[in-house]
């Protein structure tokens, strides 16, 4: 159930509903949490024969009740109308501000590595610096990450460029050593409907980037933001990296139209994964202008000074040449991409609630 407040209802009206909803055995959560202006009451309690919604309805303060706001209310337009602007360190992703393009290794390999493609994404125009320390691999032999070592040159990294970085948690044991360094935390596509690491993922006071599962519908995507979000996480940009197909000539489908779809239905920033969803670093550059052109919030992608030589996903890592090839492209169409420090769209947009009750 969402609540829309009227204009002038203060923090004192906001108390009271929160206290009718706790007694309810509903928790409230603001859109703002400043001046809020919609409350989601969210909780496993039913309100019986609307009794609850009838009684808040009634209230002077109160401009109306949306009595089904969905299966994740905490992801809906109905709950924030317009898009929500997601803080990374200095960078904002969404509310209506231009995209931003997040670049960097599949896993850290090395000092020299990590450096190379950390100096090349900034001079790209990247304002997010990726590179996975601990790797979901499909194969317990494959090279599974640099674990804590792969965080401090990540580290290390960010005071070089002053790019925020982005990187995977793969258990919930994980999450605390990781949010000690990492700006954003990532949800791989193996781990989206993995609730437990959800819940710790969203407590750790991080953004999140929540990639789709690679068979996941789009409710099932949202559900896991509303895991995050009911957990607490002040932000979640949601990632298409794409879905599991039948043609062996690209190693998923992008979604392009699920990416465009979702935000119909939700507020949250959305962007898309071009080097998971194809396999081939022929096809990032393309499907990259692709999704900027037609709107999308952003793009990721795998980048390496030597693809050939990569520990994890050399065939889909662009080297620093088609990184620099990247920017131009989104150059030539006319996109300016997201800077540093750029103010969000919107200071209201802005994430980051507080729970009210
Ligand atoms: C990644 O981004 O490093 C990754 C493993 O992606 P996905 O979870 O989308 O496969
Ligand atoms: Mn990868």
């Amino acid at each position: 159930m969402i609540v829309v407040l009227e204009p002038g209802a203060d923090a004192g009206v906001v108390r009271e509903i929160g206290a009718v909803a706790r007694r309810a055995g509903l928790r409230t959560v603001p859109d703002d949490p400043v001046r809020p202006r919609r409350l989601a009451l969210v909780g496993a309690a039913p309100d019986a024969g609307g009794v609850l919604a009838a009684q808040l309805e009634g209230r002077a303060e109160v401009q109306a009740v949306i009595r089904d706001a969905g299966s994740a209310p905490l992801t809906s337009r109905q709950f924030r109308p317009g898009p929500t602007a997601v803080t990374v360190g200095a960078l904002s992703i969404g509310g209506g501000g231009p995209p931003v393009l997040a670049a960097g290794p599949c896993a850290v390999e090395s000092p020299e590595q990590l450096l190379a493609v950390a100096n090349a994404a900034a001079r790209a125009g990247a304002t997010l610096l990726r590179g996975g320390a601990f790797k979901p691999r499909t194969s317990p032999y494959a090279f599974q990450g640099l674990g804590p070592e792969a965080l401090r040159l990540l580290a290390e990294a960010r005071r070089e460029t002053g790019l925020p970085v982005v990187t995977e948690v793969l258990a919930p044991e994980q999450v605390e050593l990781v949010a000690e360094v990492a700006d954003m935390l990532q949800i791989g596509a193996r781990n989206m409907q993995n609730y437990a690491l959800l819940a710790a993922t969203g407590s750790a006071g991080r953004p999140v980037l929540l990639k789709r599962a690679s068979g996941a519908t789009l409710e099932e995507w949202l559900l896991a933001a509303e895991h995050l979000l009911a957990s607490g996480a002040p932000g979640v940009v949601l990632c298409e990296r794409g879905l599991r197909h039948f043609d062996p000539h690209t190693r998923n489908i992008l979604d392009l139209a699920g990416a465009l779809a979702v935000r119909e239905l939700s507020h949250l920033p959305v962007i898309i994964d071009p080097s998971h969803a194809t396999g081939r670093r022929d096809l990032v550059i393309p499907l990259t202008l692709a999704g900027l052109a037609a709107g999308l919030d952003g793009a990721i992608v795998e980048v390496h000074p030597d693809p050939d030589a990569a520990l994890s996903d050399g065939p889909q890592s662009l080297d620093l040449e088609g990184l620099a090839s990247l920017a131009e492209g989104i150059g030539r169409i006319g996109v300016r991409l997201a800077s540093l420090d750029a103010p969000a769209a919107s200071a209201s947009a802005q994430q980051g609630w507080t729970r009210a009750g």
